[in-house]
């Protein structure tokens, strides 16, 4: 056995080895999943936007205009019009002086991180943030202290212990596998006290949370107090690429020293295109997301009323925790049998022994059809023994 097949088998044998599902046509409330129709329940798309006929239109046109290639780096030849356009756009949806684009939301957390906090600093990490965020901590060489999850009082003693050498506290705004919400007024507070700097990541928010989907920060209203707001393209925008708001001058700053940035061709026209079409959307018709966020609150109150815990969060984003990775699979083919589709998730994209089913809302869900889906998780949680064989509620 070489080391390869032994390390898979290793996977295998602990429940976590993962396959690829072929999905058929674009993102929907509804897909062809390896050929069978089902309620499409683990998709970030979480507007409907990316398989809108405006963002499409976009980007095809853009397509047409500008090419499917930036053809090299913003800083070399790369930078054309639709991206000077699009960060203008996103810095004035999230009320921020500048914005920069960047490949993706893991190179946008990589290089921001790694600019702003280096050898003989010290990063504050939520012990749930995004692993983009983790490997940004590991690639900025800074010291990396990983505060309990939400936990002001934690972070509070770090900083102190670190005695004026914090650089960064960083955070998801809406942490990615729990669907909760960061502490930012107390985030804020100890960046003010301490002297750090505060970066904050909207993937999960932007779209979601907020005055007309302007994300976390917007609804905390700490729009001056957080230094950068990172956000995905790829998400409730429909598109592909990433964004980090900031002040003009920590923009330039990025924009100099953001390794991902300075070394990484410039997104293609089409996705920069697409996702200025959806953030038009978005601004013109916020009504979006306040569906976004009914279904959401159907599909929680209907898994709790199968007498299922689905977490403490109030977001899209509707964890059912299970625990072990076995179980948390078989109900995820239980439930595939049943034409849902909610993907289990396991370590390392959560810390073990907290495996679960993710399931997020879509604006473009039917209410009806989201209270169906709990119901089937119901039915097949109690077959595999799971949960409380009688419903709390009917
Ligand atoms: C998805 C995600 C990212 C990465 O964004 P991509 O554009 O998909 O690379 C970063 N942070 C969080 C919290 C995410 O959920």
């Amino acid at each position: 056995m070489t080391d390869i097949e032994s390390r898979l088998e290793e996977l295998r044998e602990s429940g976590l080895h993962r396959r690829l599902r072929l999905v058929e046509g674009a993102q929907g409330p509804r897909v062809l999943l390896d050929g069978r129709p089902v309620l499409l329940l683990c998709s970030n798309d979480y507007l409907g936007l990316a398989g809108h006929p405006r963002v499409r239109e976009a980007a095809a046109a853009a397509a047409l205009e500008w090419g499917a290639g930036a053809g090299a780096s913003r800083l070399i030849s790369g930078n054309m019009t639709p991206h000077r356009r699009l960060e203008q756009r996103l810095a004035a949806f999230k009320g921020y002086e500048s914005a920069l684009l960047f490949g993706s939301g893991y190179l946008a957390n990589v290089g921001t991180i790694a600019a702003l906090a280096g050898r003989g600093s010290v990063v504050f990490s939520d012990e749930l943030n995004h692993a983009s965020i983790v490997d940004g901590c590991r690639l900025a060489r800074a010291e990396t202290f990983v505060y309990r999850h939400g936990d002001a009082e934690h972070l509070d003693w770090g900083l102190r212990r670190a005695g004026g050498r914090g650089a960064l506290i960083v955070s998801d705004g809406v942490f990615s596998m729990d669907g909760d919400t960061a502490p930012l007024g107390d985030l804020a507070r100890l960046a003010r006290e301490h002297g750090c700097r505060l970066m904050v990541d909207e993937a999960h928010a932007t779209g979601a949370l907020g005055p007309g989907g302007r994300g976390s920060v917007a609804a905390a209203g700490l729009g001056g107090e957080v230094d950068v707001v990172v956000g995905t393209l790829g998400k409730a925008l429909g598109a592909y690429g990433a964004y980090a708001c900031a002040s003009a001058e920590l923009r330039e700053y990025l924009l100099n020293t953001a390794r991902s940035f300075v070394f990484s061709t410039a997104l293609p026209p089409p996705a920069v295109a697409a996702a200025l079409a959806s953030l038009e959307l978005l601004e013109a018709e916020p009504a979006r997301v306040e569906r976004l966020r009914a279904n959401a609150a159907a599909l929680r109150e209907g898994l709790r009323a199968q007498g299922l815990d689905a977490g403490g969060g109030a977001s899209q984003i509707v964890p059912l925790e299970l625990g072990e990775a076995g179980p948390t699979m078989a109900l995820c083919e239980r439930l595939l049998e049943r034409g849902v589709f909610a993907q289990g998730i396991r370590p390392p994209t959560v810390p073990p022994g907290s495996s679960r089913i993710r399931f997020s809302a879509m604006a473009t869900h039917e209410e009806t059809e989201l209270r169906e889906a709990a119901r089937l998780a119901g039915e097949a949680a109690r077959e595999l023994g799971l949960v409380p064989t009688v419903p709390l509620a009917a």
